[in-house]
This record gives C-alpha cells, sequence and structure tokens, in this order.
C-alpha cells in the first residue's frame, strides 16, 4: 500500500481519481510499458481497453498518449469488459494489454489492469519489471515521425459473444427451448451491452435494468446478495427464470433464483464448473477461499480439485499446471480455459443457463441440489504479534480437531471434517481477513466468534 487512496499488487495499480490516481500518471504508466513491449521481438500493438467510469476516457487517453511517445501502436477497444480486453490481445497478436477499470471498486476509483501477450494477468516478475522502467523514468521517446499509431476496433464485444456461443457446454439451441426471462443487472458498467446482448443471443428473453454504461453506478458495484435488491424485485415484477449481475468490469457474475433470492456468488463457479464436467471430465482448480460445495460438486462428477492461493493469476496458473480446463474463485469469477483464461461473466452466464436449461427446473431447484454450507467472510484490524497468534490458534484448533489439516501457502486454510477456515493478512491494507465455511449456520458463527476474540487486540 502506498496511501489510503493508491494501492499498488500483483493485479496492478489503483487510486481515487484526484487524491492518489491522476491523468499524469497513466501517461508514465502509457510511456513505462510501450517502452518495457518494444524491447521484445516481434511487431504487435498494445490493446486498451476500459469500463464505463467517467474517468475512463481522460485516462484511456493519457495511457495512450504515453505510449504513443515511446513509438508504441495502440489498438483501442473502448468500452469493453476485461474478459473482452483479454481476447482480444490474443486475436490481434498483441504485445500485451491494459483495460483501465477499478473493477468492484466504487465510481471514484479507477486501475490498471495488465495482460501479457495471451491476455493474461501479468505475473508478480513483469509487473516489478514494469514498476524499475516507472521508477527511473528510463522512457524511450521517440521523434514526432516516429510516434506510436492509435486504432479504434470495436469489434470485439461481437467477438467476444460470438466465441462465448460456440464454446463446448454453451447451447443456444438448448437455452431457447427453455424460453427463459432473464433479468440482467449490468450496474451501468462495461457489461451494458456484451452481458444482455449474450443473453439474448443465447435465446433468452432479456430485461435491462441498470445497462447504460454511463459509469454511474446505481448500487453498490460489488454484485453481492445485500446488494441485489433492485434486481431481486424486479425478477419478481417480471416473473422471470432469474436474474444476472455482473460487477463493472463484467468479470464477476452473480444469480438471483425466480423467487428473487439472491442465491450468492459462490454457486455461480459451483453451477459452471457442474456444466463443464456434465460436458467433458477435466481437472478442476480453485482458490483456497472458494467454497467447498464447488469442491463436492466437482468430486461427485469424479473430477480432481486442486486449490490455488489467492488472486486470479494465480488461479490461472494452477490450471495450467493440473490442465484444468475449468475453475475459478468464489466471488462469482468462471475461468473457462476453452475460451481464455481469465473470469468471464459471459462465459459464466452461458454454461449456468444451459445447465439450467438441461435440468429443466427453476434455479431454486436447482441451487437446492448442491450441497448446503454456511459461508462467512469478515475483516479485522490487524493485532500486534499476529502471526503468534495465529500459530497458537492454529495448535489450539488442531488440538480440538485431530483430521484437521493445514495449508499455509496463502495465510493459513485448516480444513476439518464439517468445514473450513482460512485466516489471512491483506497485502495492501493493515487487516486480516476471515473465511469461516461449515455445514451448519450455528458453528460457522462460533468459529467466527472464537477467531475474533483469540485476534483481538488488548
Ligand atoms: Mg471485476
Amino acid at each position: 500500500m502506498i496511501s489510503k487512496y493508491l494501492v499498488k499488487s500483483t493485479s496492478g495499480v489503483r487510486g481515487v481519481i484526484g487524491k492518489g490516481l491522476t491523468a499524469s500518471m497513466f501517461v508514465d504508466y502509457g510511456a513505462a510499458l510501450g517502452t518495457v513491449l518494444l524491447r521484445k521481438a516481434g511487431a504487435g500493438p498494445l490493446v486498451v481497453g476500459r469500463d464505463s467510469r467517467p474517468s475512463g476516457e481522460h485516462l484511456s487517453k493519457a495511457f495512450i498518449a504515453g505510449a504513443q511517445s515511446v513509438g508504441m501502436p495502440v489498438v483501442d477497444l473502448g468500452i469493453v469488459p476485461t474478459p473482452t480486453v483479454e481476447l482480444a490481445i490474443p486475436g490481434l497478436k498483441a504485445r500485451g494489454g491494459v483495460c483501465i477499470t477499478a473493477s468492484h471498486n466504487p465510481s471514484e476509483w479507477n486501475a490498471l489492469k495488465f495482460f501479457n501477450d495471451a491476455g493474461e494477468f501479468i505475473n508478480e516478475k513483469s509487473f516489478l519489471a514494469l514498476e524499475l522502467v516507472l521508477a527511473s523514468r528510463d522512457f524511450k521517446y521517440k521523434p514526432h515521425d516516429k510516434l506510436g499509431t492509435v486504432t479504434g476496433d470495436d469489434r470485439w464485444i461481437e467477438r467476444h459473444i460470438a466465441a462465448t456461443l460456440k464454446l463446448p457446454g454453451v447451447s443456444a439451441a438448448v437455452v431457447r427451448r427453455r424460453k427463459f426471462t432473464v433479468v440482467v443487472d449490468a450496474v451501468n458498467g462495461a457489461g451494458s451491452l456484451a452481458l444482455p446482448e449474450f443473453v439474448e443471443r443465447l435465446g433468452a428473453k432479456v430485461v435491462r435494468l441498470h445497462c447504460e454504461p454511463t459509469g454511474l453506478f446505481p448500487r453498490a458495484p460489488e454484485p453481492t446478495p445485500e446488494r441485489l435488491s433492485k434486481l431481486s424485485e424486479a425478477v419478481r415484477r417480471h416473473k422471470a427464470d432469474l436474474g444476472l449481475a455482473c460487477d463493472p468490469d463484467a468479470d464477476r457474475l452473480a444469480l438471483v433464483d425466480e423467487t428473487g433470492r439472491p442465491i450468492g456468488e459462490e454457486l455461480t463457479l459451483t453451477l459452471a464448473v457442474e456444466q463443464v464436467l456434465r460436458t467433458k471430465p477435466t481437472t478442476v482448480a480453485v482458490n483456497l477461499s472458494t467454497s467447498r460445495a464447488t469442491v463436492d460438486v466437482a468430486r461427485r462428477l469424479g473430477a480432481k480439485v486442486y486449490l490455488s492461493r489467492v488472486g486470479e493469476a494465480n488461479v490461472v496458473a494452477e490450471m495450467k499446471k493440473r490442465g484444468a480446463l475449468i475453475g475459478g474463485e468464489g466471488n462469482g469469477g468462471v475461468i473457462y480455459g476453452a475460451l481464455h483464461y481469465g473470469r468471464d461473466s459471459l462465459v459464466g452466464a452461458g454454461l449456468v443457463l444451459t445447465l439450467l436449461a438441461k435440468a429443466g427446473v427453476s434455479l431454486s431447484t436447482l441451487a437446492g441440489t448442491i450441497p448446503r454450507y454456511y459461508n462467512t467472510k469478515t475483516k479485522a484490524p490487524l493485532p500486534e504479534g499476529f502471526e503468534s497468534r495465529l500459530e497458537a490458534f492454529a495448535k489450539a484448533f488442531k488440538r480440538e480437531r485431530p483430521e484437521l489439516t493445514v495449508d499455509d501457502r496463502d495465510g493459513v486454510r485448516m480444513d476439518f471434517n464439517d468445514g473450513w477456515l482460512l485466516i489471512r493478512k491483506s497485502n495492501t491494507e493493515p487487516i486480516y481477513r476471515i473465511v469461516v465455511e461449515t455445514n451448519d449456520a450455528a458453528l460457522t458463527r462460533t468459529i467466527l466468534a472464537r477467531v475474533k476474540r483469540d485476534f483481538k487486540q488488548g
């Protein structure tokens, strides 16, 4: 963390406009990334996309100007979902790309997400190399006749939709027969055109809610259950079969059932994994804070499941290492390697709708077939002596549950018969995060209360 208003991590840099993040920083990032990419062989461009935030246009222009100044040719996709940028990069044989989006953060935030030439999040090493060029300002500025060109390209939402419709496990023919009505809530973000259009092409009737890409978010942008009341109301009012909600850059997807009940972001991945495994056997990789429901469903269908450290780049690395075609994060982030290795709300919607259509039941009934867990995620201020408290806690917990297994690759995850918990220090804020999931609501509450008590300062 650099300040309250500017945060850097391997997933990029983000900040509050005018306080931590300014257009001049974006000019420098453009020059830095251009300098790094021009060192590589090849002649491909740099792909730039952005979400619909009001600050997006000027930041995008600033970033592009910086890249041009060092001679980097740019293809500007305009307002598109993050996964669309990820697809366009290899599609255009680009040397890399960025998406200007603060994802689920509020409207006053914006950020840069960086991608390599495969359209995947850059790793820590590449990010540090970029930061080094930025810090040294070792930019190779070009004379007036060698500046990078800029080409606009608005074909990629269409290409993204068309490619998703062709995926194994996504079937418009199957979905069309069910005559679904689907309410789509795109939070006026980058998914405002792509997600409802995709669902229509999949053969459902779509009711659009918050599908004007103004970047003025009508609800808190993270699609967690407590934020989806308008979508729930709309599902009931239109007697729809389900509701879909994405975050502002449309890489995460949440579901609301036909009664208007948000079924939780976790189940998006669970159902997507089920649909892929029913289509084609493969291994599965999810991150350490993903619900056991997904693991149970995958194992029930005969798949091996691997857990990765938290963070999209880590999940993707684990998927590749294990040959997993499907994976993702329990926050509604479905990653299906048949199209690309990045979270994608269109892919999630295609898989879930096809599964639901095939099942021939309502979404609430389908969700009822998934093992029920009681999951709670929270955070608390980091106490003094956090590490020794964690060690003492894990020891005591293990004494009470001899079957307990510990995974300490990313914080400490403890698995036991009735559930699991994860205690993890934040990399960006002086807090720690706790996830507890068990098969009993009271047990989940008890364990959470105990963690909070044992880690309380003073
Ligand atoms: Mg996002």
